[in-house]
């Protein structure tokens, strides 16, 4: 560890957040982590907003770097591959590759942010503002007010990174001060979560794959959690004919999931009260330039580049940004004026190319993966 620096503002102790607090706490730095939530691991989790994510190895590595692999992974749930639920007939299992040795990893998101806190916690020169939500930011000064129960709070940092997610107010900031563009693209799908709860203590379906019920106009995947119940998640439409606005009763819901997804409604008890009470999540992607003012105020994670989650990439792409920040301030010695635009130059293509192959995987899980044609490639790529 190097020689103690000055204070980091990192707002946001989401994923990214917290792994950068880590990240810069390692390099000396004394990082003042904000929040806007009370602590997580005191608290209740929301309902039906995305309890689990698939992590690869390209997120994996940045927990390596921490020694955060192993706790992870100690619950994480490896899926081989894809099972697909098709309308009639028999579920149909694809290899992610044509061994089964290597897998993505259902993880609990909750538990994930958790450890990442209390790894930050633990760290020396971490300090860790829960209940604070930045309001506003100057990019000349470093200058930030926070909203916190006990009314407005003013703090200053020479470096202020935002890590605060899709909606970030730090880039907020930046597009009313000017020194901004932002595109934001919505999705008009949305997203519902369901439970599959256990049957008799076990899994109700194969815990190896990561299931998908590709109907072409709308989709369901399903992500095993540690306790034993599946997650789903419904893509659909948010307005429409044939959207989630389109299911008024009970029996409605019944009758669509009776005839589009049969297999599920035996598996889900709770499947109705589940429709009627879980928000619909909006989907979409953030695009933003320059990511970095005057390597005073910079923007990582989804903050930088939200994407949609059909590559289920998101996550693992904030883990690789605060890989490669930590790099650029080795290479600049800690010179943040040069490692805030380098990190930009490095990243903001890859940022791209994941964005543009989220949204064509989209396309793929809802419908190709059903296709014979595909099924037929897929094996002799294996083969
Ligand atoms: P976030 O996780 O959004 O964290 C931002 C933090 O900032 C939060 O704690 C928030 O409370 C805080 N905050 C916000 N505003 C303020 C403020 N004004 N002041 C202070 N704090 C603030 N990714 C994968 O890699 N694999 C998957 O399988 C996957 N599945 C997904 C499924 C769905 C349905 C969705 C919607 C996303 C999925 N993702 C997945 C994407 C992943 O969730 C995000 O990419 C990831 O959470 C981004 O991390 P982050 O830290 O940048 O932002």
């Amino acid at each position: 560890m190097s020689a103690e620096r000055e204070e980091i503002a990192v707002v946001g102790a989401g994923l990214a957040g917290c792994l950068l607090a880590c990240f810069l706490a390692r390099r000396g730095y004394q990082v003042a982590l904000y929040e806007r939530r009370p602590d997580p691991r005191t608290g209740t989790v929301e309902r039906g907003r995305s309890i689990n994510l698939a992590l690869s190895e390209r997120g994996l590595d940045a927990l390596r770097r921490i020694g955060l692999d192993g706790q992870v992974m100690a619950d994480a749930l490896p899926m081989r591959g894809r099972m697909i639920h098709p309308v009639a007939g028999e579920p149909q299992f694809q290899s992610y590759s044509g061994t089964g040795d290597r897998a993505i990893n259902s993880i609990s998101r909750g538990a994930l942010n958790n450890a990442l806190l209390t790894a930050a916690a633990a760290l020396p020169g971490v300090r860790i503002a829960f209940d604070h939500r930045l309001v506003g930011l100057d990019p000349t000064t470093g200058d930030m007010t926070f909203e916190t129960p006990q009314g407005k709070v003013a703090e200053t940092a020479s470096v202020v990174l935002g890590a605060d997610g899709a909606g970030s107010a730090v880039r907020g900031q930046l597009l009313g001060y000017g020194v901004l563009t932002e595109s934001l693209d919505f999705l008009d799908y949305g997203y519902k979560e369901l439970t599959i709860p256990p049957i008799g203590g076990e899994f109700a379906l194969d815990p190896d794959a990561l299931h998908i019920w590709p109907r072409g106009t709308s989709m369901m995947i399903a992500l095993p959690n540690p306790d034993r119940s599946f997650t789903c998640t419904l893509f659909w439409p948010t307005h429409g004919t044939a959207s989630f606005a389109s299911l008024g009763s009970p029996a409605a819901i019944e009758q669509h999931f009776a005839t589009h997804y049969p297999d599920l409604p035996p598996l889900a008890p709770n499947l109705v009260d589940d429709y009627q009470h879980n928000p619909v999540g909006v989907l979409g992607t953030v695009r933003c330039t320059p990511w970095q003012v005057d390597g005073r105020v910079g923007l990582l994670g989804d903050a930088a580049h939200a994407i949609v989650p059909f590559y289920g990439q998101g996550a693992n792409c904030a883990f690789e940004d605060v890989v490669e920040l930590d790099r650029c301030l080795d290479e600049c010695d800690d010179e943040w004026s040069a490692a805030l635009p380098l990190f930009q130059q490095r990243r903001q293509a890859d940022a791209e190319a994941i964005a543009r192959m989220a949204l064509a995987n989209f396309v793929e899980m809802r419908d190709k993966v059903a296709s014979p044609v595909f099924r037929t490639r897929k094996r002799v790529e294996h083969a």
